[in-house]
């Protein structure tokens, strides 16, 4: 079931979506060698909680977890794709970082991601984000009325693919309004014409991941939420909430 959203609707989920920009910023602001992914848990948790708003994240138990995740945000450190639970861990000068937040604001919901590097950077890693941000720029441009979902994760994959970069199949974007997770699916890679159409008001969060080892190859740690490549490669996991609007792409979680 699709929701299409009014526009009063669009402008509510950019409120969220403001929050989880905020949020984010504020993680990366705090971002340092030495700090611990549990200290960015909190820092997020203070952005959303002086907005007033909730975490879609926090307690969330999709039918793949085995517990309830713990935390507001993701944190994924160098090989963990997405889905990382904050811990104690302390970041290390040269560490990719990759930060996931949602926010549940006035009955409506943003969810985003961005990945940075923490201290002296490393080119390959340079590399891998800026393909992933490149994946998600198509993706969105993709994003128009008339296209179909097939169009934007063919748009996503073929910048991947360019980069040589795997994607995890199992795991993509998605629809997202009154609830983070909602139809349609938005896989990583897809045929030109085909899915879902897209129309005025459908909101989709439109979220690469690419692994730098090129395999679309992938396992859950033990935690039972960790996404990391199987060859220990790094990976880079960008998002964000976008509305399509009869005027082009609508970026609901920009800061
Ligand atoms: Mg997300
Ligand atoms: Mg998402």
């Amino acid at each position: 079931m699709v929701e299409i959203k009014t526009d009063a609707a669009l402008d509510a989920m950019r409120e969220a979506g403001r929050v989880v920009a905020d949020a984010l910023g504020a993680t990366r602001t705090a971002a340092a060698v030495g700090v611990t992914l549990t200290e960015l848990d909190e820092v997020a948790r203070v952005v959303l909680a002086e907005a007033g708003a909730g975490s879609p994240f926090l307690g969330y138990r999709p039918s793949f977890a085995s517990v309830p995740f713990p935390a507001v945000i993701c944190a994924s450190v160098n090989d963990a794709v997405a889905h990382g639970i904050p811990d104690g861990y302390r970041l290390r000068d040269g560490d990719l970082v990759s930060i996931d937040c949602g926010a549940e604001l006035d009955g409506w919901t943003g969810d985003a991601a961005i990945s940075f590097i923490v201290g002296t950077p490393r080119p390959e890693d340079v590399a891998l984000i800026d393909a992933t941000q490149r994946a998600l720029d198509a993706g969105i441009a993709a994003a128009v009325a008339g296209n179909r979902i097939g169009d934007i994760s063919y748009a996503v994959g073929e910048v991947a693919d360019a980069a040589g970069c795997g994607m995890p199949p199992d795991f993509g974007g998605h629809g997202i309004g009154r609830r983070m997770h909602e139809d349609p699916h938005v896989p990583g890679r897809g045929r030109p014409g085909r899915g879902f159409p897209l129309r005025h008001g459908l909101t989709l969060a439109i979220e690469p991941m690419l692994m730098s080892g090129g395999r679309n190859a992938y396992f859950t740690a033990d935690d039972g939420w960790t996404l990391r490549t199987t060859d220990g490669s790094r990976a880079a996991h960008i998002e964000h909430t976008v509305a399509v609007t009869a005027s082009g792409p609508r970026v609901l979680t920009l800061p």
